[in-house]
């Protein structure tokens, strides 16, 4: 069991089980995008514009309190939904639109960093290195193994129908709440001031 918990603490949660699971630094320009919109840059990038994540299947995810304060927005109407506290504007996580393709990229600022290591493991895949801030990039590391246990994390859930036990979906497979889209010229703002 890991603590999930937005800044403020209205919301709390946790992940609970086990199961195949990816930690990974991602630098893409959308995760980035996500940080400035949020203004939580600075909590949430390194020194080079990355974002922790740790990936598991939704079904582990279990909500205690404050669930009717999340929010979601995506960055274009095909992009993620991205998941974070209304409350203080801690970012939760990453999900795709789809119920059935039942993974969350949970981000590090909503989970408790002292255990980070001792529940999740050392071992940190380094991804989307060509768009990381500054010089030198940070190596690629790890990429196939996140590929195969993302399939993996998608497929069980799929086969056990672990993805109709998401607290982030309905019954009827809609996000819990509805996703703002963010406009293109938003989107084009946030992404102009690297
Ligand atoms: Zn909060
Ligand atoms: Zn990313």
């Amino acid at each position: 069991m890991h603590p999930i918990q937005c800044k403020c603490g209205a919301i709390r949660g946790q992940l609970e089980g086990t199961g195949t699971h990816n930690r990974a630094l991602c630098y893409c320009t959308d995760c980035r995008a996500f940080a400035r919109f949020l203004g939580k840059a600075p909590d949430m990038l390194d020194k080079q514009g990355g974002t922790e994540i740790f990936q598991v299947a939704q079904s582990r995810l279990r909500f205690l309190q404050g669930e009717d304060r999340l929010a979601a927005i995506r960055l274009s109407d095909k992009g993620m939904v991205r998941w974070y506290a209304s409350c203080c504007g801690t970012p939760i996580g990453n999900t795709m639109a789809n119920p059935k393709i039942s993974f969350i990229g949970l981000i590090h600022t909503c989970l408790d960093q002292a255990q980070m290591n001792e529940h999740f493991g050392t071992s940190v895949a380094v991804l989307n290195v060509d768009t990381a801030l500054g010089n030198p990039k940070p190596k690629q590391r790890g990429l196939l193994g996140v590929v195969a246990r993302f399939m993996w994390i998608i497929v069980t859930s799929r086969i056990s129908g672990g993805y109709r036990r998401s607290p982030l979906f309905t019954a009827s497979g809609l996000p819990r709440v509805v996703p703002k889209i963010l406009p293109a010229e938003e989107l084009t703002r946030l992404k102009s001031t690297e």
